[in-house]
């Protein structure tokens, strides 16, 4: 209905489809293209099929030349190649964006696909990028692969161009998700691994044991097993060698392979999202973009109609793309196109009849994906073991079950390697880079593997393994014994109550949280109701999100945080205006305060949630100053008034001190608040000048640094003045280190993710406040953060 795209090859054919054009009746609008006929057509029909514009799909067969020219690098200069398309338009009706980009580790698979999703969201607008910092491109922005393998780093400066009627907003949509406000996007699940390490030689040390890459902490003790085609060693994958058909059926062939594979995603999706969340599940949404990319498609199907069977034509276009991966300077980019490898193989196999196996033993009880793959029955493949293999790949990672992989070990990857990033969201150790060594170890051999050290240690000696074995049973011992206590209180020895509550997202986080013994919810950081959306949710559906997660606490406090968007958590449909420094921008209660309506929207609700429950409390985010405190109180009046809520017990009001000046000035504070929680997270950022979550300055964002601690001394003296309580819901709540201190300076709520409920009342019942308070003097008047942790191991022995 939108209209028709016409591709011609030569002159008489534009003049017989102009002519064509003239005698049409009624009028269609018709665009005549000099694309490519092949890769122009089958890059066109991908873009239309994915609902795109004819603007879009005639911008996307003009670029079906490019593929082709990359891959025999041609002299044209990209300038022929735009001016050769009648979809590329001149830049006068074009608007065109230029920022650094701020997502960690740059425009890679989650980011990259995020990109490419909000691009062709914004229907009839084109869009092109280019790497200003490298000079590559320009790219469709809606092929994936075109913009990952721009090799868009964080730092690089990137020129994005649209054109079309929403061409500003589209800009506008992109650099939120390249630019957010120069935070990285949260790693959820499991440690974060910052900085990009290069993968170094694995080393055989003097007693055998090989040395890795730690990457995911823990101790396993077992057999190890090869994965499926890497069993022995061997490596290499075998792609059944079939006969071919015609050009039809080696298409269809393509296809069915792509849509098997494409399934086998979906059904590993759904497994990681139910095992470990959705953060971690969306590594794999850019896995199965990768299937429908242009770049990939446009390439195969010409081969398909020069002859080429459909798995020496999908091999041959993957080669190039996994090339141009493998040629980028960034190791954490570089490891995309191990993944897009991983992914071209699996189809590659489909094609060949191999796949299906495969795909099915994702939900299997194997364990691992190597059940298919001839490293002995499945019924030896479920028995607990140590998984070995060349790379870890996400798919591979998705599908294993924690229970039966006890360890992974690989040859290759890194750290950042997505399959790394979801074992450690699996909670299974895992150690990287062992190197060439790791290959002579074979299937069945009795192994260690120190995920904290970045060992393995194959046929460990009777010592060795009695040590490993003694300490994994001490770590476990100690969860356990923390998991049976974990619903009881957290008294010191010298009876002092501590509370120790979760941080939730949502009523389901709630509800898991009172499960692992959360006493309550500390903070609820009501911004992921307001994320991923078109508008802000308004007072009911807010009314309902909240009564939900006080359901679910059933009468435990609930502390529902204000909306703390801006800096890393933008609001797109907000629409700001870019900040050159979000962190110190309009975020929190100042933004709150600057759009009166969403915070008003906001406290009407929670007064009519804190109305029909007891001990809802609120507080508010960033405050800096009295005059913004006064005034988010005001706001607070009024929603009371406007609803004639009448809170029930328990209501309470508080602030977040986590910007300087508020704990400097927290006497004044004090006197106007019925209690005051330490984000931490946030004060020792603005109080060291280290941006939580950049890699580069990490180290010096330690939150025992003296300078926070005294600090966090001055808020309980001030709010103890007052007869207020101070809680701590900053990550440094958690740390075993950082709790004999703030509970010794006399914090009395510690708010931590749900599954280190367990483990933090376990640190509270071993503490004596008296002690505590002594040595928390002593960390006061310490003179680096070092010196503060080097206190506390030595306090605790
Ligand atoms: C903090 O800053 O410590 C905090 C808990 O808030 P957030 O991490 O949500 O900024
Ligand atoms: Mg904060």
């Amino acid at each position: 209905g939108d209209g028709v795209l016409v591709l011609m090859d030569l002159g008489s054919a534009v003049l017989s489809a102009e002519m064509a054009v003239d005698l049409l009746d009624p009028p269609v609008d018709v665009r005549l293209a000099a694309a490519p006929l092949v890769e122009g057509a089958v890059a066109a029909a991908v873009a239309a099929q994915a609902g795109q514009s004819l603007d879009a799909v005639a911008a996307e067969a003009a670029g079906g030349l490019r593929a082709k020219l990359a891959h025999l690098d041609s002299g044209l200069s990209d300038a022929q190649v735009e001016g050769s398309g009648s979809g590329s338009a001149d830049d006068s009706d074009s608007v065109s964006d230029r920022f650094v980009v701020t997502v960690a580790q740059g425009l890679h698979a989650r980011p990259a696909a995020r990109f490419v999703r909000v691009a062709a969201s914004f229907e009839g607008v084109e869009v092109e990028v280019s790497n200003a910092t490298t000079g590559a491109g320009p790219e469709p922005a809606t092929s994936l692969n075109a913009i990952a393998t721009l090799g868009v780093r964080e730092g690089h400066e990137l020129v994005v161009r649209a054109r079309g009627a929403e061409a500003s907003e589209a800009l506008r949509a992109l650099r939120d998700v390249a630019a957010p406000g120069s935070s990285p996007e949260p790693q959820r699940g499991g440690n974060v691994i910052s900085g990009v390490q290069e993968t170094p030689r694995g080393t055989v040390l003097p007693d055998g044991g090989l040395r890795g890459i730690a990457s995911s902490p823990g101790i396993a003790i077992a057999p190890v097993r090869w994965l499926g085609s890497d069993a022995g060693g061997g490596g290499g994958s075998a792609v059944e060698a079939r006969a071919t058909g015609t050009a039809d059926e080696e298409w269809a062939a393509l296809r069915e392979a792509r849509d098997g594979v494409r399934d086998e995603i979906a059904q590993r999706r759904e497994l990681l999202a139910a095992r470990v969340g959705e953060a971690e599940a969306e590594i794999l949404d850019a896995l199965a973009l990768t299937l429908d990319d242009p770049a990939l498609l446009g390439p195969a199907r010409t081969a398909i109609e020069g002859g080429a069977s459909a798995t020496v034509a999908w091999t041959e276009a993957v080669a190039p793309l996994v090339a141009r991966y493998q040629a980028l300077e960034d190791p954490y980019q570089r490891a995309r196109g191990d993944d897009l490898a991983d992914v071209a193989r699996r189809v590659a196999e489909r094609i060949g009849g191999a796949g299906a196996a495969r795909g099915a033993d994702a939900t299997d009880a194997a364990g691992s994906t190597d059940a298919a793959g001839g490293a002995g029955p499945a019924s030896e493949a479920a028995s607990p073991h140590i998984l070995l293999a060349r790379e870890l790949t996400p798919l591979d990672a998705a599908g294993l079950d924690p229970g039966v992989v006890l360890g992974i070990a690989t040859v290759g990857g890194g750290p950042t390697s997505h399959g790394a990033i979801l074992a450690r969201a699996l909670g299974v150790p895992a150690v990287v880079a062992l190197g060439e060594p790791l290959l002579a170890v074979a299937s069945g051999t009795a192994a260690v593997l120190d995920g904290d050290a970045g060992l393995l240690v194959p046929d460990p000696d009777q010592a060795t393994r009695d040590d490993y074995e003694a300490r994994r049973d001490e770590a476990a011992k100690a969860a356990a014994e923390a998991g049976a206590h974990a619903h009881e209180p957290a008294r010191t020895r010298d009876e002092v109550t501590i509370e120790v509550a979760a941080n939730v997202g949502g009523a389901d986080e709630a509800r898991d949280a009172v499960a692992a013994g959360a006493d309550g919810v500390g903070l609820l950081r009501t911004e992921f109701l307001f994320l991923d959306r078109d508008q802000a949710p308004d007072e009911d559906e807010q009314v309902a999100l909240y009564r939900a997660a006080a359901g679910a606490l059933d009468g435990r406090p609930l502390i529902i945080r204000t909306l703390d968007a801006g800096a890393d958590k933008p609001l797109p449909y907000l629409r700001l205006a870019p900040e050159q420094n979000p962190f110190l921008g309009l975020r929190g209660l100042r933004l709150g305060l600057a759009r009166p309506e969403l915070l008003a929207t906001q406290l009407r609700a929670i007064v009519r949630v804190a109305a029909d429950h007891e001990h809802v409390k609120l507080m508010f985010p960033m405050v800096a100053t009295v005059e913004e405190l006064r005034a988010a109180r005001a706001a607070l009046e009024e929603a009371r008034r406007a609803t004639g809520a009448a809170p029930r017990e328990g209501f309470e009001v508080g602030v977040m001190v986590e910007v300087p000046s508020a704990a400097l000035i927290a006497d004044r504070i004090a006197a106007e608040v019925d209690f005051l929680s330490l984000g931490t997270n946030d004060l020792t950022q603005y109080v060291l000048a280290a941006e939580r979550g950049n890699e580069h300055v990490a180290a010096l964002a330690d939150g025992l640094h003296p300078a926070v601690l005294r600090l966090v001394a001055e808020v309980c003296d001030a709010a103890d003045a007052h007869g207020r309580w101070v809680g701590v819901c900053g990550e440094l709540a958690a740390d075993p280190a950082a709790i004999p201190l703030l509970v010794g300076l006399g914090v009395r709520e510690l708010s931590v993710a749900g599954p280190s409920v367990a483990a933090v009342k376990a640190a509270v019942r071993i503490l004596d406040t008296a002690a505590a308070g002594e040595l928390a003097s002593r960390a006061l008047a310490a003179e680096s953060a070092a010196a503060v942790r080097a206190l506390t191991t030595d306090g605790a022995e």
